[in-house]
Order: structure tokens, then sequence, then C-alpha cells
């Protein structure tokens, strides 16, 4: 299992030149090895495979004016952008994608035809250390007067295993060094347990809908704050938007940052779902959770405030993703399920139901009314299991959770008080 760390780099007014130097120098070996790899295609000739690559560069200026930890870690990335390109061809040939793929092109602005700083990729450990205060890497002959090249770091490793590979990279919307670390983890140890399973049903008014084998109670995950801070964001873009095409501009900076703060924003409230959800699962000793497959989603599927999200699937991509993940650390298996008819059939007797509303369902054999979500979930655990949801014939009322922009709270916390609002309940000083 890889993971990455991530922590910010503060180079100075004397490292920060040799960052640039080298990030130029990287640029320059990949423009010289793509330009191989573009000539070689152009003439349908077969691209250099990367032992190839290795050969014919040894000897090349700009192969020799890296460290060959960096040289080769380019030459590597370079090759790979042509297997993905490859990739992407096939699907693109077999009607699997829309538009056609480019082939990976050069780091150099297309207008003033300069080379620009993309990243520095270092293959392994050998050449850099990394810790919680500094960087050290590796630098190449001719710029090593003082050793190795030592950048103050920020941030904490939140990993820790073998390390890996590490770039350095330049967010150029922030105006920030980053360095970014894979490390190889152990696989989380899955012993032998009891099968218990769970079933998530995902939507957009109800994010989320958790139902857990033999829990009577539901637990939903309200959409309705998360998407009230999206809209929130979405105006600002667009009121920028506008405020750019008066101006005959594209683009901005602060277009950038706005469209970030976006996505962070809903990041992390799906991270913390994701994350609260594992935490319930780990909690009632769940071995496996049923997700609800999107290839399939429903077609009558409520998209939430103004329609905003009907081109927006890539958000329950995030979403999905992000329950895997979380569930995959605490070493709970993750199976994709059909969605088809979850909605329709009550979970208990199985006879269709009446959605009289939008959220309720009714059951004229069982005279229940369900919420629509949480009969969803529960009919998605029943789809995986063999043994059933072992609830109890008469649907409760399922617990709902909502985002307060900091964490999922129930209603109940919400009504107390919980500390942070206590705290937050003191004016801001303006
Ligand atoms: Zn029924």
């Amino acid at each position: 299992m890889k993971r990455t760390n991530v922590v910010r780099l503060i180079p100075d007014k004397n490292t920060r030149p040799v960052l640039k130097i080298l990030g130029d120098r990287c640029a320059a070996l990949w423009n010289a090895a793509q330009y191989q790899m573009r000539q070689a295609f152009f003439q349908g000739l077969p691209v250099p495979s990367y032992a190839k690559l290795c050969e014919e560069f040894q000897d090349h200026d700009a192969y020799k004016a890296l460290p060959s930890d960096m040289a080769q870690e380019i030459l590597k990335k370079a090759h790979q952008s042509w297997n993905a390109f490859f990739a992407c061809l096939r699907l693109y040939r077999n009607g699997k994608l829309e538009n056609r793929p480019h082939i990976p092109g050069y780091w150099k602005d297309r207008k003033t035809g300069q080379r620009f700083f993309k990243v520095i990729p270092v293959k392994s450990p050998r050449s850099y250390s990394l810790a919680a205060r500094f960087l050290s890497v590796t630098l190449p002959a001719d710029l090593r007067d003082n050793g190795r090249l030592v950048v103050p770091a920020r941030g904490i490793l939140k990993f820790s295993g073998k390390p890996r590979t590490l770039e350095i990279k330049y967010d150029q919307v922030k105006k920030r060094w980053y360095a970014f670390q894979v490390v190889e983890m152990p696989e989380p140890d899955c012993k032998p347990k009891p099968v218990k399973v769970a079933g998530v049903d995902l939507g957009t008014r109800t994010l989320a809908a958790l139902a857990v084998e033999g829990i009577d109670n539901q637990i939903l995950f309200s959409g309705r704050e998360v998407w009230k801070d999206f809209l929130y964001w979405s105006k600002r873009i667009s009121a920028e938007q506008s405020r750019l095409n008066k101006a005959g501009r594209k683009t901005s900076r602060s277009l950038k940052l706005l469209y970030r703060a976006r996505s962070k924003r809903l990041n992390h409230a799906f991270e913390a779902l994701a994350k609260e959800i594992a935490r319930r699962l780990k909690a009632n000793k769940v071995t496996m959770l049923y997700l609800e497959d999107l290839t399939g989603i429903r077609a009558d599927m409520d998209f939430g405030p103004g329609n905003l999200l009907v081109h927006n699937f890539w958000a329950f991509r995030m979403l999905r993703k992000a329950i895997e993940a979380a569930c995959l650390k605490v070493g709970i298996q993750v199976v994709p399920v059909e969605p088809r008819g979850t909605s329709s059939y009550c979970a208990v007797c199985g006879t269709r139901l009446d959605r009289f509303m939008r959220n309720k369902a009714y059951c004229s054999h069982c005279g229940l009314v369900w919420h629509a979500d949480a009969n969803a979930a529960l009919n998605i655990l029943l789809k995986g299991s063999s043994k059933g949801h072992g609830v109890k014939a008469a649907p409760q009322r399922p617990q709902v959770l909502r985002w307060n922009r900091h964490r999922w709270e129930s209603r109940l916390e919400s009504a107390v008080g919980t500390p942070f609002k206590a705290a937050n309940s003191v004016p801001e000083a303006a």
C-alpha cells in the first residue's frame, strides 16, 4: 500500500535559484526524451522503451547535467507518459473515451517557447532524505560546492513506511514549494473475522445512507450544508469569470484560487464523511462494505439545489473513492454493487414501493413509511449478503448527520453545542 507525505518547502534566496536550475535541467532532459519519442511515433516506429532511453541518453548533456537518480526518474516519467497515452488511445479506439488523447508534449510555454519548471523527481532515498524539519537532496557535480542541497521543510510526515520516490514541485497558484514523498506501508493484516456486512447508498440530497447488518437505525449524511457551501463558491467563481470577461481575460490567479477553494472544501466534507463511515463500521466490527457502483447510477436521482450537479459526476466519483480509501485503511473490504432497483422495493418484504414524497416511500404490504435512502442502503446490503440484513420489520427513524463545515454531527450534538461551537460563539474581531 502506497501513501504520500506532503510537506511545504521554504527555500531561501540561496537555495531557490538552485531548485530552479535543477527544475530547468529536468525540463531540458524531458524535452530531449520527448523529442526522440515523438519522432519515432510520427515515423511509425516503435516508441523507445525505458531501458532503451537510458542507454541512448547516458552520454547526453542533459542527462549528465543531473544526478543519475533524477535523470533516470525523468526518463521513466517520460516513458510512463507514453504508456498512459497508448492506454487512452486503446480506450478511444474501442469507443470508451469521448475525445482523442493528445500525445505527450514538451515542458515549454507555447507562446514564448521557453522551458518551464514542472517537477524535480528523485528516484530513491539514496539521493534524498526527508525529515519533519528539512529536506536534503543530492546535487549534480557542478553545483555541489557545499555538499547536498538542504531546504527547510514545514509539515508532518503522516505516514511512516519504506521511503520511495520524492517529487519537488512549485505550486503556481499558491506560489509555494512542496515535496511529495511516496512511502510503502505494510498492508493492514486481515485476520479472518466473522463476516459482517454493511451497505452504502450514494445520492445528492442525502450524500450517503449507511445501513449496517443487524442495526435498526440507518445513518444518513445530509448533503444540504455541503451543497450550500459549494453553491456559494460557484457563485463567487461566476462573478470572477464575468469580471474577467469584461476585462477580456480568460483566467486569473484569483479564479484559480476560487476553483481550488471550492474543490478543497467539497473534498474536506467528503473525506470527513468517509472517515466517519469507516469509524462507525469499525466500531460495529463490519468486515465488508457493499458500495453502490456508479456506472449504473439511478436515472431518477434528485440533483440537489438548482440542478447544480447534473454534469458534476466527478463529485460522486470523488465521494466513492474517499469512502473506499477510508475503509481499506481500516481493513474493511469494499465490494461494488449494481444499484438498479434498490430504491423501488421494500427492503423488508420486497413489495414495490410508492414514492409519494421526495424522501418518503410507502410499502402497502407492510403498511410502513420508509425513508427512501435508508431503504436503498438496506437493499444494497441485501444484494450482497446471503444472510439478510437482520433488521426488524419496522423501519426506525434514521439518524441524520449534518456537516457543520468541520465535522459530521447529529442534530442532538448540534443542539447541545460542541466545545468548538462554544469557542466560536465569541464574536469575531472584524
Ligand atoms: Zn414491505
